[in-house]
C-alpha cells in the first residue's frame, strides 16, 4: 500500500506560529518516526491542530524549521511552491468532517488526486481505488455520492482517499469526533490494522482508549508547548503531576 524500508523521519524543531497577537505555538520541537503513530493529546485550545497543520503547511509557522527526509524548511525564509508540493506529496490529511467533494461520486473523490494531482494513469488509479474500497467493504458504493453515505462510511471513504496518494505519513485531526459511538469503533479498527502494517500516523485526539492501544508515541501539548514526547508506556506510567490531572480529567 505504500512504500516501506526507507529511514524516514519527520522532524520539527521551535516551530511559533502566531495568530494576531494570539501566540498559539511557542517553540515546538519533536520527532515523528517512520512506520509508527504518534498521537497528540492536549486540553482544547491548546495548538494541537495548528501544529498537525503546520505539518503539511495547511498552516505557515512564522519560524522554525521542519526536515524530512532531503527536505530542510526554515519558515523565517519564503517557502517555494516546489517545496510545497514536496511537503504536501510526503503528507495526507484527513479531516474532523471528511470533506468529501459532495458533487463527485465514490470513486472520483478517491482518484482526484492521484490522476489530477500526481498524474497517474486513470485505469491505474481506478483499480487501487476499488482495491481500497473493497478493504473497507463500501466498494459497492464507488459509484454513489456522499450525501448517500452515513458519516462513519464517509469517514472510512476520507481514509481511502488520503492513503490513496500513497503519503509517508497521514495526518488525522480528530477523526471521530463527529462520529457515533459504533463508527468511531469501526474507524479506530482501521486505523489500529495501518499502525499494525506500518503506516506512519500523526493523530490529534481525545480518544485515550486509542492512544492506550494503538499509539508508539505521545506528544502531551498544553498551551503552545510541549509538555511530554515520549512513549506511550511512560506517558501512561507518568508522575507527573499535569499528565495526571490531564488523564483524569478526561476519562
Ligand atoms: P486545539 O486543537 O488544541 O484545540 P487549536 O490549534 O485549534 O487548538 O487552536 C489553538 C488556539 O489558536 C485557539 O485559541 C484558537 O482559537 C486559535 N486559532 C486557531 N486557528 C486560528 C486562526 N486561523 N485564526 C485565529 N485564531 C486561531
Amino acid at each position: 500500500m505504500y512504500e516501506r524500508g526507507r529511514e524516514l523521519m519527520l522532524k520539527i524543531n521551535e516551530i511559533k506560529k502566531s495568530f494576531g497577537k494570539k501566540a498559539v505555538l511557542k517553540g515546538i520541537s519533536a520527532k515523528f518516526p517512520q512506520g509508527k503513530t504518534t498521537v497528540i493529546v492536549g486540553p482544547s485550545g491548546s495548538g494541537k491542530t495548528t501544529l498537525l497543520r503546520s505539518l503539511d503547511m495547511l498552516v505557515t509557522p512564522d519560524s522554525g524549521t521542519l526536515d524530512f527526509d532531503d527536505l530542510h524548511l526554515d519558515f523565517a525564509k519564503p517557502i517555494s511552491n516546489k517545496e510545497n508540493k514536496e511537503l504536501r506529496d510526503k503528507t495526507s490529511m484527513v479531516f474532523q468532517n471528511w470533506n468529501l467533494f459532495p458533487n463527485l461520486t465514490i470513486l472520483k473523490n478517491i482518484t482526484a488526486s492521484p490522476i489530477f494531482v500526481h498524474h497517474v494513469a486513470k485505469e491505474q488509479a481506478e483499480t487501487n481505488a476499488h482495491n481500497l474500497l473493497k478493504e473497507v467493504g463500501l466498494d459497492e458504493y464507488a459509484d454513489a455520492y456522499p450525501d448517500e453515505l452515513s458519516g462513519g462510511q464517509q469517514q472510512r471513504i476520507s481514509i481511502c482517499r488520503a492513503l490513496a496518494v500513497k503519503p509517508e505519513y497521514i495526518l488525522l485531526d480528530e477523526p471521530t469526533s463527529a462520529l457515533d459511538p459504533e463508527s468511531e469503533m469501526m474507524i479506530l479498527k482501521m486505523l489500529e490494522r495501518l499502525a499494525k502494517e506500518g503506516q506512519s500516523m500523526i493523530m490529534v485526539t481525545h480518544n485515550m482508549q486509542f492512544a492506550k492501544d494503538a499509539a508508539d508515541k505521545i506528544l502531551f501539548v498544553e498551551n503552545g508547548e510541549v509538555e511530554f514526547d515520549g512513549a506511550k508506556d511512560a506517558f501512561f506510567s507518568q508522575s507527573s503531576i499535569r499528565v495526571k490531572e490531564f488523564l483524569q480529567g478526561i476519562s
